[in-house]
C-alpha cells in the first residue's frame, strides 16, 4: 500500500470520527485516534506521520522497540501507546519506550510496571483491560474483579490509572460490552475509555469511548508476507 492511500485512510478515518461525534452530540477533540501501526513499516507510517498523525499504537514490545527509535528521530512528538499483552520479562522495556500503557491486567504484571517506574522515574498512562465477555482465550481482568484491580492500581501502587480498555467478542453486538466498560469506568470515576477498532469505532464513540485504536481503516488489512523459498 503506498503513502497516498495510507494518508487517504487517515483522512477518512477523521472524517467518520468527527461524523459520529456529531451524532452522539460530542466534541471530536475529545476523541483520540490511536493509529495502530502493527505490522507496518516506516514506508506505511511515515506518510501517516506527514499527513499529522502523531498517536500509535502498537501490540508487541520488540516489534516497536526496533521501528520507533529511528521514526521517533524523525518527527517530534510521536506519541507511542502499548495496546498488546506485557509480559513481566518486558516491562523494563516497555516503559522506557512507551507513554501509554493499555494492557494491565493482573497483579504482578501492576507491581512490576510500578516497580520499573519508579526506578526509570518514569510515567506513562495506565489502562486496565478488562476481558467484558469474559472470554478465556482473551487477557483482561474479569468485570466483577475490576473494582478491585483498579483500586490495588491507583490507591495501592499509585499508577498513573487513566482508564480502561476492552475488546469486545468478535461474534457480539459490542455495544453492550462498551456500556460495560463505561458503567466501570464511571463508578471508579476513571475518565478515559479505550475502545472501537476498524469495524466499530463509530459504535464506541457512540457509547463514550474517548480513545478509539484504529489499524486496517487506515493502513489497509494487515498482510502476513508469504514465506520465501531459501
Ligand atoms: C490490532 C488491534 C487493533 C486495531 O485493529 P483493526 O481492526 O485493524 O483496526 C485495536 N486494538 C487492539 C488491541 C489490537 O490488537
Amino acid at each position: 500500500m503506498n503513502g497516498h492511500l495510507t494518508a487517504g485512510g487517515l483522512a477518512e478515518v477523521q472524517r467518520r470520527i468527527a461524523a459520529a461525534a456529531n451524532r452522539a452530540g460530542r466534541e471530536a477533540a475529545g476523541i483520540t485516534l490511536v493509529a495502530v501501526s502493527k505490522t507496518k513499516g516506516p514506508e506505511a507510517i511515515l506518510p501517516v506521520v506527514q499527513a499529522g498523525q502523531r498517536v500509535f499504537g502498537e501490540n508487541r514490545v520488540q516489534e516497536a522497540a526496533a521501528k520507533w527509535p529511528a521514526l521517533r528521530r524523525e518527527q517530534a512528538g510521536i506519541v507511542l501507546h502499548l495496546i498488546g499483552p506485557l509480559q513481566t520479562n518486558k516491562v523494563a522495556d516497555a516503559v522506557a519506550l512507551f507513554d501509554a500503557i493499555e494492557s494491565l491486567d493482573r497483579e504482578k504484571l501492576a507491581r512490576a510496571v510500578a516497580r520499573e517506574m519508579a526506578r526509570q522515574n518514569r510515567r506513562p498512562a495506565c489502562f486496565i483491560q478488562v476481558n467484558t465477555g469474559a472470554e478465556p482465550q482473551k487477557a483482561g481482568v474479569l468485570p466483577e474483579g475490576a473494582d478491585r484491580f483498579i483500586g490495588l492500581c491507583r490507591d495501592e501502587l499509585m499508577l498513573p490509572v487513566a482508564g480502561l480498555m476492552c475488546i469486545p467478542p468478535v461474534d457480539e453486538d459490542p455495544g453492550p460490552h462498551f456500556d460495560r466498560l463505561a458503567a466501570i469506568a464511571a463508578r471508579n470515576r476513571l475518565a478515559g475509555l479505550s475502545m472501537g477498532m476498524s469495524g466499530d469505532f463509530e459504535i464506541a464513540i457512540a457509547h463514550g469511548a474517548t480513545q478509539v485504536r484504529v489499524g486496517s481503516a487506515i493502513f489497509g488489512e494487515r498482510v502476513v508476507p508469504p514465506a520465501r523459498p531459501a
